[in-house]
């Protein structure tokens, strides 16, 4: 029985999820997991306020779109299929830890850094996914 029978990757899509998906399909592939990977949307309303007086669906709705255009690139690298890619809106944190918890994976790989940038020893998601989930989490590191 391998260690690891299911492995999720959460890529956000920076110039560094190239490396943390390279990592994670070489371990998927050492242990003979299945390999699954998460891309969060932040919705635009958490960055600008929820009561702005425009209208957002438009943008979202466009990110989104480039967003699966992305992930579907990074998942033909490492042959994951479509239905083992997820886009859940929400805060990244948050999500990936559900996600683990509902695709019952045994282990997270993540960047150790990201576009929420250097100011912490591991950035703020990496920090929060080794504090709020029980799946063992493996941070590759980038961009130091
Ligand atoms: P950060 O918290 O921005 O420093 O990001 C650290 C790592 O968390 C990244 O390298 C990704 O592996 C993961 N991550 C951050 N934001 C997202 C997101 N929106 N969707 C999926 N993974 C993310």
């Amino acid at each position: 029985m391998s260690t690891y029978q299911h492995i999720l990757v959460a890529v956000d899509l920076s110039t560094d999820a190239d490396k943390v998906l390279a990592k994670a399909k070489a371990l998927a592939h050492a242990f003979g997991s299945t390999l699954s990977i998460v891309h969060v949307i932040e919705p635009l309303s958490y960055a600008y306020g929820g009561d702005l007086p425009v209208d957002l669906s438009g943008i979202q709705e466009e990110i989104l779109k480039q967003a699966r255009q992305k992930v579907a690139a990074l998942a033909a690298k490492a042959n994951v299929p479509d239905d083992r890619c997820h886009l859940p809106t929400g805060k990244p944190a948050m999500e990936i830890q559900q996600l683990c918890e509902k695709l019952k994976v045994d282990a997270v790989v993540i960047g150790s850094h990201g576009r929420h940038g250097l100011a912490l020893l591991l950035g703020s998601t990496a920090n929060a996914l080794l504090h709020g989930t029980k799946t063992d989490v493996l941070a590759v590191r980038v961009g130091d």
